[in-house]
C-alpha cells in the first residue's frame, strides 16, 4: 500500500512488541563470522559486513556469507553512539539504500496531481497493485476535479468496489472533488497546510503529492516507515508526526522524498513486520535491530521478496 490516508483511512506504524527484546537479547557483542560489532541503543559498529546485495528486482550480487552462528547475550550498557555518529549512520544508510534500491519510486500510477492525490487516498488498506488496477477506468471516468464533485455516488462506488471501503472511499474523494472546486480553483493546492483539509488527507498522502507530484521534499511516514526507522534506532518515537520531525533532522532535506521510498521498498521487500530477512539485507551492518530476523542469508534470501 502506497503511503496514503487521512484522518478516516490513514494508519500508521505501530511497534513490533517483540522489537526492543529481541534486539537488546541478541545485539551488543562481536559476531563470528561477520565481523560486526553491534550495541543494543545507539552503538558502535565495527567491521565490514556486506551481505548479498538484494536488488529491488530480487536478484543477489554478492556472494552470501556463512550462516551466522547464534549470537550471544548482549552485555548490558549505556547508549554509546554519539549525535554526529548517528546523523552519519543515518545518511550513510540512507545511501547504502540507494544503491540497493535505485529504481525506488512512489508505486501508485499517476498522470498529475490529482491522479496521484485520488490514487494515494484510495491506497489505504490496499495494495498499490490493486489500485493500479482500478485507477485507469477511474481516471478515464473523472478526468478532473469537477468530474469527482458532480459524481454519482453509486456509480463511483462500483468502480472503486475492489478496492475495499469503497463507500467511504468514494465519499472521500468527492469531498476532494467539491473541495477542490470549491477553495482551489479545481486544482490540487501545492502547500500541506492546504492539502491537509482536504478530505480523507492527513499529512502522510499530502507528503506524497508534494514529493511526488511537485517536487516537494516530504518524509511521508507510514507502517513502514515507522516501523523501519525504529528499528534502526533513528527514533523511538511512534508517533508519525514526532517521527517525521526526529528523521527530517537527521536526512538532507533533498534527500526526504527519496528515502522516504527507499525505506518502504526495504520494508515490503526485506525488513518486513513479522520476519525480517535480516541475513539478506545490504543495510544490517547498519541496522542495530539485527538478529530480531532470520539471520541465516541463506534463508533469508528465500524470505525477500522479488516484485
Ligand atoms: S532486515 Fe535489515 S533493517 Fe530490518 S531489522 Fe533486519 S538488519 Fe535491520
Amino acid at each position: 500500500m502506497c503511503p496514503s490516508a487521512s484522518a478516516e483511512f490513514e494508519r500508521t506504524g505501530t511497534r513490533d512488541s517483540s522489537h526492543k527484546s529481541a534486539s537488546c537479547a541478541q545485539l551488543g557483542t562481536p559476531t563470528p563470522g561477520t565481523g560486526l560489532r553491534r550495541s543494543c541503543g545507539r552503538g558502535v559498529w565495527v567491521g565490514p559486513s556486506r551481505l548479498p546485495n538484494v536488488t529491488s528486482s530480487g536478484g543477489t550480487s554478492r556472494p552470501a556469507p556463512s550462516p551466522s552462528p547464534a549470537r550471544p547475550q548482549a552485555p548490558a550498557g549505556p547508549s554509546a553512539e554519539s549525535r554526529l555518529a548517528l546523523v552519519r549512520r543515518a545518511r550513510r544508510t540512507n545511501r547504502e539504500l540507494a544503491e540497493t534500491y535505485p529504481d525506488a519510486r512512489c508505486e501508485l500510477d499517476f498522470t498529475t496531481p490529482l491522479e496521484l492525490l485520488i490514487a494515494t487516498v484510495l491506497s489505504a488498506q490496499t495494495t498499490d497493485k490493486r489500485v493500479n488496477l482500478t485507477t485507469p477506468e477511474l481516471f478515464s471516468r473523472y478526468p478532473d476535479a469537477a468530474a469527482y464533485a458532480a459524481a454519482d455516488r453509486l456509480d463511483l462506488e462500483d468502480v472503486l468496489r475492489p478496492l475495499g471501503f469503497f463507500r467511504a472511499k468514494a465519499q472521500a474523494v468527492i469531498g476532494i472533488g467539491q473541495a477542490l472546486v470549491e477553495r482551489y480553483g479545481g486544482q490540487v493546492p501545492k502547500k500541506l497546510d492546504d492539502l491537509v483539509t482536504l478530505p480523507g488527507v492527513g499529512r502522510k498522502t499530502a507528503n506524497v503529492v508534494l514529493g511526488n507530484a511537485f517536487g516537494v521534499p516530504g518524509l511521508t511516514v507510514d507502517t513502514h516507515f515507522g516501523r523501519l526507522v525504529r528499528r534502526l534506532e533513528w527514533t523511538s518515537e511512534e508517533d508519525p508526526v514526532k517521527v517525521e520531525t526526529e528523521v527530517g533532522e537527521l536526512i538532507e532535506k533533498r534527500e526526504w522524498t527519496m528515502l522516504s521510498h527507499r525505506l518502504i521498498f526495504h520494508g515490503r521487500r526485506v525488513c518486513f513486520s513479522r520476519r525480517p530477512a535480516c541475513g539478506a539485507c545490504t543495510i544490517s551492518h547498519l541496522c542495530p535491530s539485527f538478529g530480531i530476523g532470520e539471520t541465516d542469508p541463506v534463508v533469508a534470501a528465500t524470505l525477500v521478496k522479488t516484485d
